[in-house]
């Protein structure tokens, strides 16, 4: 028997403002534990909130990009439940009235497109971190993160196997990376997900019955844990049970779900409105106004490289398809006005570096500066081509200053044709037989003389120059 998959996503994407939703502490990641604590992440009775707009105009760039309906007046609700790490005792998240509506984002699995239908995004305050694993036998609870902005983005159910999961999450990365409004680092879990998968039968008029995995942080985990359910909700179907309604996690250790609440025992949130704050209205002009300063989308990138830089298409598809990437592009041009060069660098020797390290351009210790100089000191003929290989080989690996590798090293070209000149005469010289072979038509040990010559030079020669030089000596 066939069986359908049928899945949706809840994407939470942590909102790079500077303060909190609700209070004036800091979202900056890495503190001491409980440094970024205002009174009201600390739970205290009393103290009100203040609704952070920038949030709010975060998330309308946001519905925008995805064409969706937005609420320019929207409002919070209280969800209720007790954990050591929401002191408040409930989360202040929007239920009945988000900021954004129904939208869409288009994605890529495998070249063909399909669209996924966004249900809605709205908006809601993190809860701190319980932390299990500092203190012998107790937990710690650090309340820095309680507060920080959140962008929750729901999918409609129509994802239909684990490659299209992860090609959704990593266009909803894409997009909201571009708008700049979630820095889209999963290892610091500024993307999570809750993942809900149901099976049913292809003629199926209904859904199956689902479980939500939640809080999952990486493409790699997205994907087997749905795999994993996948298998798990079919065995139990096949041997003529049923799937329970439940929320599971992933360990990634076993790589297996594992039940952590059935619908059973599942909290009675008992969300109302939440006394403590008016509805948000987002005036015509503020609307407007981000409206028309969105920033440019990939899609509008990969059009302006063609058409502008001329890049191929396929070379401007891999340039816009990430921030960073399109960063340093951008940069390096505007120090070198030589477009195809820079997009050769990128989309050759950075690309094999980041596939064979199978890495992503952010996790990679070249900064845009860094390649812009680069890119810089081959096209003023600082250095030759295969040295600048090399160099960026090195910086690579160790983030390194190029201009400080090329000094220490004394890598600089040899600009000076007399001397090169001398080199190639002294080559011939020592190789007299090779010369005569050369001569009698062995053509091919051309090459073996350009060899010799950048061996001498370290690599240090323009070969063009070289070249050129030795054509002449030969040839003569
Ligand atoms: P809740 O808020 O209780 O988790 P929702 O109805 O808001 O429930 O759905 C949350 C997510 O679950 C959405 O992304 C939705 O697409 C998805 N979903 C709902 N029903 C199913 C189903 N039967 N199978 C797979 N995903 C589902
Ligand atoms: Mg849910």
């Amino acid at each position: 028997m066939s069986w359908q998959t049928v899945i949706g996503l809840e994407i939470h994407v942590q909102l790079s403002t500077n303060s909190k939703l609700f209070s004036g502490g800091s979202t900056g990641f890495g503190a001491e534990p409980n440094t970024h604590v205002d009174l009201i992440d600390m739970g205290l009775p009393g103290v009100l909130p203040v609704a952070n707009r920038e949030a709010f105009y975060k998330a309308i760039r946001f519905g925008l990009a995805t064409n969706a309906e937005i609420n320019q007046t929207s409002s919070f609700d209280r969800k209720n439940y007790f954990y050591p790490d929401l002191p408040k005792g409930y989360q202040i998240t929007q239920m009945a009235m988000p900021i954004v509506g129904k939208g869409s984002i288009k994605i890529d699995v495998d070249g063909s497109e399909k669209v996924i239908n966004i249900t809605r995004a709205h908006l809601e305050e993190d809860a701190g971190k319980s932390i299990h694993d500092l203190f012998d036998g107790e937990t710690g609870v650090d309340l820095n993160r309680a507060g920080t902005p959140l962008l929750e983005i729901v999918s409609e159910p129509e994802i239909s196997n684990a490659k299209e999961a992860v090609a959704y999450f990593k266009a909803v990365r894409q997009l909201v990376t571009f708008l700049d409004i979630c820095d889209g680092n999963m290892a610091q879990g500024s993307m999570r997900c809750d993942v809900n998968v149901s099976i049913k039968k292809e003629a199926d008029e209904e859904l199956g019955t689902r479980a939500e995995i939640k809080n999952i942080n990486s493409f790699k985990f997205i994907e087997r844990a749905i795999n994993f359910e996948i298998e798990r909700q079919i065995r139990i179907i096949e041997s003529g049970k049923s799937v329970v309604q439940e929320t599971r996690l992933y360990d990634s250790v076993k790589n297996e779900t594992r039940s952590m609440r059935s619908k059973e025992e599942a909290n009675d949130y008992r969300y109302f409105p939440c006394p403590d704050l008016l509805p948000v209205v987002i005036s015509d002009d503020e609307f407007n106004d981000i409206k028309n300063n969105l920033p440019e989308l990939p899609d509008e990138k990969e059009k302006r490289y063609i058409l502008e830089a001329n890049l191929e298409e396929a070379e401007a598809k891999i340039i816009s398809s990430s921030k960073t990437m399109a960063n340093m592009f951008e940069e390096a041009c505007s120090k070198t006005n030589d477009s195809k060069l820079v997009a050769n660098w990128l989309v050759g020797d950075v690309s094999a570096l980041l596939n064979s390290d199978n890495i992503d351009i952010e996790e990679s210790k070249l900064s845009s500066n860094n390649f812009a100089i680069l890119i810089e000191r081959i096209s003023d003929k600082t250095i030759s081509g295969k040295i600048a290989k090399s160099i960026l080989e090195e910086v690579w690996e160790s983030g390194d200053d190029v201009d400080n590798i090329i000094k220490d090293k004394g890598l600089v070209q040899i600009q000076d044709e007399s001397v090169l000149e001398e080199i190639a005469q002294r080559i011939i010289n020592n190789n007299l037989s090779q010369v005569e072979a050369y001569k009698g038509g062995k053509d091919k040990l051309f090459g073996f003389f350009v060899g010799q010559v950048m061996k001498e030079t370290q690599g240090k020669a323009n070969p063009k120059s070289v070249n050129d030089i030795l054509k002449n000596l030969l040839n003569s």
